[in-house]
């Protein structure tokens, strides 16, 4: 990449490593933005990220109707990851996820659901349903539903 154009790209964001429990990094992505990705093998069935944040009411949620990188905890708390976010909000949804959300004592843990190589992208299904804003998908699965909602 010319210089001119890497220095006027944002800085790479960061993954805040107290809440992985694996070698994550952060890198452009085929998806969409931002992706997080393994930088070691992970075995299926473990705990890779917690998704973390600021935890807001119905009302300010609202509020921040804007917000990207929102996650429902239920049907009143959501978890507003660009305040104090993980880095885990920047995992990708794809159709075909290797990651699962897994709600654990009002933690939300993204959890592999099969062996992830070193390298590969992570993504989650973000399992928007037919009460949310319809959202065009681009995850490139052959499995991909074309839209982040499911019907
Ligand atoms: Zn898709």
């Amino acid at each position: 990449m010319p210089a001119l154009l890497d220095t006027i790209s944002p800085a790479v964001p960061k993954i805040d490593p107290r809440f992985c429990c694996f070698c994550l990094k952060v890198d452009r992505s085929k998806i969409e933005g931002w992706g997080v990705y393994a930088d070691e093998v992970i075995p299926a069935r473990r705990k890779v990220i917690e998704y973390t944040g600021e935890r807001i009411s119905r009302r300010e949620r609202k509020r921040r109707e804007d917000g990207k990188y929102m996650f429902s905890l239920d049907s009143y708390w959501t978890v507003d990851g660009s305040v104090r976010g993980s880095g885990a909000e920047f995992i990708n949804h794809s159709c075909e996820a290797n990651l699962e959300s897994r709600i654990v004592k009002g933690h939300i843990l993204y959890v592999s659901l099969r062996r992830i190589r070193n390298g590969e992208e992570l993504t989650v299904d973000y399992n928007f349903d037919s009460t949310d804003e319809t959202v065009p998908c681009h995850c490139g699965s052959t499995m991909c539903r074309g839209t982040i909602n499911h019907e």
